[in-house]
């Protein structure tokens, strides 16, 4: 093994307090040494483990930046080589020229991705860990990076390493049997079998389940958000949103168009609003343009919040809209609470299960309107830290695995041969292992990482 040192800035290239230049491979410490002056006794070179040591970087006899510099020794670090790390102030042209100097003195830059690729192939983690770090470094909401630092520590391969080593012993043994059916390997029970592969199949179907599920944790619901003019919609969307992102006026019809905003409730669900105009008809064009675009987004949301004024009775038009929901994914939100009751609270609840009453203006009853997202989408039973799959990658190998289990189930339901049955054992155990990466081609593992921005 013979690769190049990398080195890359791994922070963000704008202004910050502190900046990082990260360096991996057999020369990282040989590196650092040469553009780095400590300040005391302890040296790049000398220190043992991992240490820290503070000094400057030097360009010839200029110090060009006062850092602390971590020494991590192979093969106790993220990728599994000697791994040097400067903690610089974080200035982008400070940082370029840190950089620049490793790379004079004989580092090359970093692919994207390359320091956890590096990880991957030493074998610090597998396949499905490594995307676990892009998911914790992009992840919008508490559920979402709960989800993937569950899949960073290894939740998801667990799982489907269990579901191989059960696919294995059954391929081992099958083949045994099939191999020396005269020695004193005990028969296969066609029950053991068939128990053992439809215990398979039903767990990799149900992890395609959650591909939905994690799906909506990281990208978040499209939702929706509707009602009359002067509910209160804008107030909502501006409340959740902890900034005045729509217009609000007292003026029926002000949000003309549609306002979209990535939203945070309480519980940590993440909701894609569309704030529409509100819904009725008009002789405004204008407005009229923003109707057919509220209409259209209601279509396309996973969720609806209909937003009605739970301080005045109920107009036709709410209790229609309120009428045109009861077979969608809906809550149904009695705004303006600090106003009283109307009283036609009973019939909305009669007609939609998900109701709250709130307050939009003093920005009470959030609690309960995440609680009534969770119950609308069945999100309520919902572990985030339970083995998921996160991406496409991931769901390809799990169908490829889950049909091949099934195959082999009919396989042996139809009364065929041992070896036909051991085919399809062997395409799903193929499978699983391209998931965790344990058995993968290169052009695989460059995809993966070729997602990766440069510097992890
Ligand atoms: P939209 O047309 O549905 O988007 O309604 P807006 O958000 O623009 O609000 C219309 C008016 O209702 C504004 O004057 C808001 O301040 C007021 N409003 C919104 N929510 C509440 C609430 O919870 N309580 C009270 N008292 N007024 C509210
Ligand atoms: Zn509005």
């Amino acid at each position: 093994m013979n690769n190049p040192t990398i080195a890359a800035i791994s922070t963000p290239m704008s202004a910050g307090a502190i900046g990082l230049v990260r360096m991996s491979g057999p020369d990282a410490k040989a590196i650092a040494a040469s553009v780095f002056r400590p300040i005391g006794k302890r040296t790049i070179q000398n220190v043992p483990g991992f240490s820290a040591i503070y000094g400057h970087v030097m360009d010839g006899s200029e110090p060009v930046d006062e850092v602390v510099v971590y020494v991590y020794t192979a093969p106790r670090s993220y990728t599994g080589e000697d791994v040097v790390e400067f903690s610089c102030h974080g200035g982008p042209w400070l940082l370029s020229r840190v950089l620049r100097l490793l790379l004079d003195h004989g580092a090359v830059p970093a692919q994207a991705g390359e320091f956890t690729k590096r990880a991957f192939l030493s074998g610090k983690m597998d396949l499905t860990q490594a995307e676990a770090v892009m998911d914790l470094i992009s992840a919008s909401g508490a559920d979402a990076s709960r989800a993937a630092m569950a899949a960073r520590e290894g939740a998801l391969s667990r799982k489907t390493q269990a579901v191989c080593a059960d696919l294995t012993l059954l391929a081992a043994h099958m083949s045994a049997w099939v191999d020396y059916p005269d020695d004193e390997i005990e028969e296969l029970t066609d029950t053991h079998l068939e128990e053992t592969l439809s215990r398979c199949a039903g767990e990799l179907r149900h992890l395609l389940d959650t591909f939905d599920t994690g799906k909506i944790l990281r990208e978040g619901i499209p939702t929706a958000i509707v009602g009359r003019p002067n509910v209160g919609k804008s107030t909502l969307m501006n409340l959740l949103a902890g900034y005045d992102r729509s217009i609000v006026t007292d003026i029926p019809g002000t949000t003309r168009d549609i306002v979209e905003e990535t939203v945070r409730l309480p519980g940590g669900l993440v909701l894609n609003i569309a704030d529409t105009a509100g819904l009725r008809t008009t002789d405004d064009p204008v407005e009229a343009i923003g109707v057919t675009r509220a209409r259209g987004k209601l279509e396309q949301s996973s969720l609806v919040l209909a937003v009605l004024d739970g301080s005045a009775p109920l107009s036709d038009e709410d209790r229609e809209l309120v009428l045109s929901l009861r077979e969608r994914p809906a809550v149904a939100i009695l705004n303006k609470s600090d106003l009283g009751q109307s009283g036609d609270e009973d019939w909305v609840r009669q007609q939609l299960t998900h109701c709250v009453t709130l307050s939009a203006r003093e920005g009470t009853g959030l609690a309960e309107l995440d609680t009534a997202v969770r119950e609308a989408l069945s999100l309520g039973a919902v572990d985030p830290s339970a083995p998921m799959l996160a991406n496409e990658r991931q769901r390809g190998c799990v169908r490829r695995a889950c049909s091949a289990v099934e195959e082999a189930l009919d396989a042996q339901r139809m009364g065929m041969t041992m070896d036909a049955v051991n085919i399809c054992i062997d395409e799903a155990l193929e499978a699983l292992l391209e998931l965790d990466g344990r058995q993968v081609t290169d052009a695989v593992v460059d995809e993966v990482f070729a997602n990766f921005c440069v510097g992890k």
